[in-house]
Order: C-alpha cells, then structure tokens, then sequence
C-alpha cells in the first residue's frame, strides 16, 4: 500500500489519517523532515491556512515540500490546504505563503460572505457514482485556473452556482471542502489511487 503522510501542523488531520487508512493507504502524520521524507504522498489538511503557512516555516518544511513536490510527489488539499497549493490568493494575510503548487487563484472565506458553511452535492470528474456529498466550512473557492489545470467540480445549484470547488494538475489534487467527515471514501481512494500510480 503507498504511504501517504497528513501535514500534522494544524488542522484535521485525524480524519484525514483515517479516511486514507479506510480508503488503502498506510497513512501517517507528518511534522518533521525526515517523515516527509518516507511518505509516497501527502495530505494538507483543512484548518487555518495563515497558521498553516507560519508553522510550516517554523517546521523547516517548506523548501522540502516545496521540492517534493517539484519532484512529483502527489499532494491533496482539502480547504486550508487548497489554499496552501494555490499559486495566487484572494484575501489572504499579507504574510501567508503557499507551496510551488496549482497554477490558480483562490479567494479565502469566499464563500462566507453568503453563509459560513453549508453542504452541497458536488460531482467529481473521475468519481463514479452518485454526487459527493461536499461540507463547506469557511471554504475558500477557485476563481481562475491555468491552462494545465484540470477543473473537477463545480458547485450547481444555489448562490455559489457554477464556483469550482475541486480541481487537479497532474499530480496536486486540492479540493474547497471536506471528504474526511462525511465517511465516503470516494476522493480519499482517488488520491490513494494516484498516489499508487506514481510510488
Ligand atoms: N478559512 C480557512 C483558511 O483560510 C480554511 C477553512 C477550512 O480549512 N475549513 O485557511
């Protein structure tokens, strides 16, 4: 099974721990270089993206991931850590810094100016079956992506109609909500899956 890591800075990692394990994978908790090392690919969690951003610095993981991720390494981001792989972000802090991540811009709390969170079913491009159940917590949402970005969804319905809420480029997946409390491990085998390919 790919070993996949849970940036374990910040965040809800646990849940992420244990939809990776449901979903196949040996999953592990990373907060140090040398386990960043040992992991086949990673997750960034939901959770506060400006805290994310110091103690990543704090960690020293920043030029690691950085490279890791030049290198290949499959990396998802399910809110915060969508911001956390955004290349350009809308109302953030100053001094909030991404990783070398997903040619987009994302704009932070977007949805917030509506309501705070809500839940929407949202269909995946590569996910069969019935839409994924999407839970929306002071998510930020995608307002422009690049050329070798791939849009797989969308929201459909209400306010928020026709905003992108899950892309990927190549090997960096990122997502605006969160599959890890729902219980279906339909993105968790996804990610799973492409890390397997590339390990
Ligand atoms: N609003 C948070 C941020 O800006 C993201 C919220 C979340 O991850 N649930 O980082």
């Amino acid at each position: 099974a790919p070993v996949i890591g849970v940036l374990a800075l910040q965040g809800d990692v646990r849940e992420h721990l244990t939809a990776l394990t449901g979903a196949g994978a040996q999953a592990r908790p990373v907060r140090r270089r040398a386990e960043l090392d040992a992991v086949d690919g990673l997750v960034i969690p939901g959770g506060e993206s400006t805290t994310i951003s110091k103690l990543v610095d704090i960690f020293e993981l920043r030029e690691p991931i950085d490279k890791r991720i030049a290198a290949g390494m499959p990396v998802y981001g399910s809110c915060a850590g969508m911001i956390m792989l955004a290349g350009e972000v809308l109302d953030g802090r100053p001094d909030q810094r991404g990783f070398d991540g997903i040619e987009m811009t994302v704009r932070r709390n977007a949805f917030g100016r509506q309501v705070d969170s809500f839940e929407a079913p949202v269909e995946i491009v590569g996910v069969d079956g019935p839409a994924l159940h999407a839970v929306f917590i002071r998510a930020p949402w995608v307002e422009r992506v690049g050329a070798g970005v791939e849009v797989l969804g969308t929201v459909t319905d209400g306010p928020a109609a026709g905003r992108i809420v899950a892309v990927r480029q190549g090997n960096l997946l990122a997502t605006s909500f969160h599959p890890e409390l729902t219980g279906d491990l339909r993105l968790h085998r996804y990610f799973v899956d492409l890390t397997r390919a590339v390990a």
